[in-house]
């Protein structure tokens, strides 16, 4: 039973706000924080409906003497409805919970019939209070049905074209970007067919900026992308979807276990002009002849993910603004890194940079030092104009942020809550006209004609070429 105490103290010492689940955790025993602090986190997804079934069944009233705290009961009804039972010995309040088991199993069951929802976990709080105002976005992925088909499946089941807030059943056609549809924020889609078999991704639409932002050639068999962190996929397979399947899109991803789900998401997806590679895009050789030719890179690298509201991970975060600045700073060291790699590949024309962050350290700061650094000056990259980049948004930049390097209104923001979005950042540099990749080349490149060029003479042809411009 001490496992469970632990549990409810710690739910104890976050109403008193002496810190952050992250930071009280850490003062546990080692060997059961783990084990506590799952048990704390799935507690508090659940909490507010678990405190409506303990009201509702009068445990707390009837049972005080055994159990006197709502934070306890909460962990113990936690474990007897959603997991396997309570794991302890029998003892006298694991027998006052199992006493009022059937009673709290139909105060469950009322409350799911209530709200109108089949499994449990579609009762889980996953998100805080800005959650409620974004949309349940699903993409409709065009590999494998069209919009227009889409929108007769969902009007077909009940859903009305009336807009995403109007009412459970009401969705909308997203008015940036293209096979996005709106759905009501409280429904799910993890159950749903269309969304096992790979026909909808659920993907938030400010996440979806990156591959229509980065816009890759579609329908050419002789396009080559690079989407240099891929997993779990998302912008892979709209990249995939966008370039009409065809071409080449090989999708690094340095982490084993994401490089797993990677490849489970793009094989349901139907992404056949995707090569998913488990490797660190930092490592990759820029002028290797098999990706010497790629013209559009997408980054989307690993961030702080302070702009996610509708997961619980905002629990987990770190506690002190030391431990929050260092943390952002090493991530901005990489980030930058990552981009300055990327504008090392001779052809590349475009490269998109995202983060999932609202920090200006991870977002501005970062497309500062890349604008300044010696990769985007010998290389003539520079910030795309606002017509390129999402021109109808209306929340761009922050130029007291720029230190006078770039203009932010060729980037995008997304604020949490705000903006129908989770917040998020977008910035695409392209290569100024008239440097590397000449017209002459791009159009060989396209008949295929380099191809049967040998690597190291078309080393020395592009040099060629390149004097002559
Ligand atoms: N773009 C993905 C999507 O929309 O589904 C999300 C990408 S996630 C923010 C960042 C990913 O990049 C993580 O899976 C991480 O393991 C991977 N990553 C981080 N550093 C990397 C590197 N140097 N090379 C390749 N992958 C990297």
């Amino acid at each position: 039973m001490n496992f469970y105490f632990e549990a409810s103290e710690v739910l104890n010492r976050l109403d008193a706000k002496e810190g952050s689940i992250k930071g009280i955790l850490a003062t546990l025993p080692e060997n059961n924080r783990s084990r506590t602090a799952a048990l704390v986190i799935e507690t508090l997804k659940y909490k507010s409906v678990l405190s409506d079934v303990i009201q509702a069944s009068k445990l707390l009233t009837e049972e005080r003497k055994k159990i006197n705290s709502l934070n306890l009961a909460l962990v113990l009804v936690h474990d007897t409805l959603l997991a396997n039972g309570i794991q302890a010995g029998d003892g006298p309040i694991k027998q006052a919970i199992l006493r009022h088991k059937t009673r709290l199993k139909s105060e469950l069951q009322r409350i799911k019939i209530k709200r109108g929802v089949k499994s449990d976990l579609e009762l889980a709080q996953t998100s805080d209070d800005r959650a409620a105002k974004i949309p349940r976005y699903v993409r409709v992925n065009t590999s494998t049905w069209s919009t227009e088909e889409a929108i007769l499946f969902y009007t077909k089941r009940g859903f009305q074209l009336q807009g995403p807030f109007a009412s459970s059943k009401g969705f909308g056609i997203d008015e940036h970007i293209p096979d996005l549809l709106a759905f009501n924020p409280a429904l799910q889609f993890r159950d749903d067919p269309s969304y096992k078999t790979g026909k909808i991704i659920l993907q938030d639409k400010a996440s979806c900026f990156s591959a229509f932002v980065l816009s890759p050639p579609c329908n050419d068999p002789n396009a080559v992308v690079i989407d240099a962190t891929a997993a779990p996929g998302n912008k892979t397979s709209h990249l995939s979807a966008l370039m009409g399947n065809k071409g080449k899109l090989y999708a690094f991803e340095k982490d084993k276990r994401r490089f797993s789900t990677l490849k489970m998401m793009l094989a349901k997806a139907a992404c056949r002009n995707v090569e998913a590679i488990n490797v660190d895009f930092l490592t990759v050789d820029p002028s290797h002849p098999k990706y010497s030719l790629v013209t559009h890179i997408l980054l989307d690298p690993s961030c702080s993910g302070s702009g996610i509201v509708n997961r619980l991970d905002y629990l987990l975060e770190d506690e002190t603004e030391m431990v929050e600045e260092d943390r952002l700073n090493k991530l901005a060291v990489f980030q930058l890194m990552m981009i300055k790699h990327a504008m090392k590949f001779p052809y590349v024309q475009k490269i998109v940079y995202s983060t999932c962050s609202i920090h200006a350290t991870e977002n501005e700061h970062v497309i500062s030092h890349a604008l300044q650094s010696d990769e985007a000056k010998r290389s003539h990259f520079k910030l795309a104009p606002r017509n390129d980049v999402l021109p109808t948004w209306n929340r761009r930049g922050q130029p007291e942020e720029m230190k006078g390097t770039g203009d932010a209104d060729s980037l995008v923001r997304c604020c949490p809550g705000e903006d129908g979005t989770n917040g998020f950042f977008v910035s695409c540099f392209i290569r100024e006209h008239n440097s590397v990749l000449p017209q002459t080349e791009s159009s060989k490149k396209r008949k295929g004609e380099i191809e049967e060029v040998a690597p190291e003479k078309r080393k020395k042809k592009r040099k060629k070429k390149v004097k002559t411009e």
